[in-house]
């Protein structure tokens, strides 16, 4: 490719197409590289998608999107070895006109939004690894190398949106690499059913879907969440923990993964289905503290390469496509001024952000990763197995008095966390929480 982009986005994910679409869609001329045979074909996520972040870069994504089932009912599982103790919350007001949250096949969901960017007006190369940052002799980014013949390939910014790894941004010195306890491992398997069984499990009807996130036992203690997520005629489920507690545990991640299907509670819900997926994904759960450089002269970095995810409320997909969506308002903000792509006036990219929520939820729970990494043993092992003794406690009539039962169930919490430790997480709690 001989000829100048306006821009070049490196991957076809969330954030990448997100940006891509944005930029041409506005008349830029943009080139989209993918290293994967197809968007989609390299991507891993639950996946919960939500729609209001789409709705501002496709409002009427709803006609034609691969949608799975809109979601009604959220439960929040703590479990210990035999039990779970749950909050959940359904409404009825969630089978709205336009839905708010979508489960996703994300091979199917990428193949579609490249489709957009392309009838936006993008060139889109899969099959195409950028291995280099081409830069001038300031250092600038002036446009990218790749791994098929020919030499560099001109634009006036770069935006870089190739995922968690990051490896082009850490080796060409834009960022440093993301920490093992910045980075979790999770592992995921697709179990199909057929669609009436799933409707019959959840007690749901039509495209309804419920999902399923736990904490608990399963993770040996380490800082880690588990999924399961309704598709149409699939169950999406999985693991993930801190890279760094893998590190120190040994522990296997498709152990706890199979700890989790085989708990009392989830068996019967994938009873009789058959697994035909596997995948392993990183995910930036960091927070706040991790977000690197978000941009330089000539590039500026989106998603989750810029480690945009907020693991407190188990969201990625919809900070990917903000942070792509307000790279490419801002790039083209300057492109309108006619201005140069530099550092200077790329940073309106990093205070548009600032002002969304992606930056305002990341700033409010900046000091969560680090209170959940150091108390893991806590939050993910103590607390949930003394939670379950509680409430079956409560729940169990044998006669003891109920006097006595909560002199026991308190006994019980003293003995294994002290006052002076249950005050203490609480404080501490409410502090990263706040
Ligand atoms: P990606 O989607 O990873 O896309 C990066 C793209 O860049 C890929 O297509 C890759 O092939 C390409 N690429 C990389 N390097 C190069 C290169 N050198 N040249 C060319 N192309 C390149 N988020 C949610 O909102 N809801 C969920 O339910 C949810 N569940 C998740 C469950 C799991 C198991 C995982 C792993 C993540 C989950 N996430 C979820 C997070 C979400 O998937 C990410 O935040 C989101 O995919 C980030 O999008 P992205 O475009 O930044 O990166």
């Amino acid at each position: 490719i001989e000829e100048k982009f306006d821009a070049i986005v490196i991957g076809a994910g969330m954030s990448g197409n997100a940006a891509a679409y944005t930029l041409a869609s506005r008349g830029l001329k943009v080139l989209q590289l993918e290293r994967g045979e197809y968007a989609g074909s390299k991507n891993v996520q639950g996946a919960i998608m939500y729609a209001s972040m789409l709705e501002k870069i496709i409002p009427d994504f709803r006609e034609d999107a691969p949608l799975e089932r809109h979601l009604v009912e959220q439960r929040f599982w703590m479990m210990d070895d035999s039990s779970h103790t749950g909050m959940h919350y359904r409404s009825n007001d969630f089978n709205e006109e336009k839905p708010n949250r979508y489960t996703i096949i994300r091979a199917q969901f990428d193949k579609w939004f490249s489709s957009k960017v392309k009838e936006a007006g993008a060139t889109v190369l899969c099959e195409t690894t950028v291995t280099e940052l081409a830069r001038d002799t300031s250092g600038k980014v002036i446009g990218v190398h790749t791994d098929r013949r020919g030499g560099a390939i001109f634009a006036d910014v770069v935006v870089l949106a190739e995922g968690v790894n990051g490896l082009l941004g850490t080796r060409a010195g834009l960022r440093d690499m993301p920490k093992p306890e910045t980075v979790a491992l999770a592992v995921k398997e697709m179990h199909f059913l057929p669609e009436e069984v799933i409707c019959q499990r959840f007690g749901l009807t039509g495209n309804e879907g419920c999902v399923i996130e736990a904490a608990g036992t399963f993770s040996q203690g380490m800082t880690g969440l588990a999924f399961l997520y309704t598709n149409k005629e699939s169950i999406s489920l999985g693991v993930g923990c801190l890279v760094s507690d893998y590190a120190k545990t040994m522990e296997s991640p498709y152990a706890l993964l199979e700890e989790f299907k085989n708990h009392p509670s989830v068996k019967p819900l994938l009873a009789g289905s058959e697994v035909k997926e596997y995948a392993a994904h990183l995910i930036p759960e960091g927070g706040y503290k991790a977000v690197p450089q978000l941009f330089g002269d000539g590039w500026v970095v989106v998603g989750d390469a810029a480690q945009l995810n907020n693991a407190v409320h188990r969201e990625g997909s919809n900070l990917a496509m903000t942070s792509g969506r307000l790279a490419a308002e801002a790039i083209f903000q300057v492109k309108s001024r006619r201005d140069p792509m530099s550092a200077e006036n790329l940073s309106l990219y990093r205070k548009m952000l600032e002002d969304s929520f992606v930056m305002k939820d990341l700033r409010k729970h900046k000091d969560m990763p680090a209170l959940l990494h150091t108390n893991s043993q806590n939050f993910f092992m103590t607390y949930p197995q003394l939670i379950s003794a509680a409430a079956q406690n409560f729940v169990r009539v044998d006669g003891t008095p109920k006097i006595d039962k909560e002199k026991a169930t308190i006994a019980q919490f003293v003995k294994n966390r002290s006052r002076w430790g249950m005050v203490s997480d609480a404080v501490k709690l409410a502090f990263a929480w706040r």
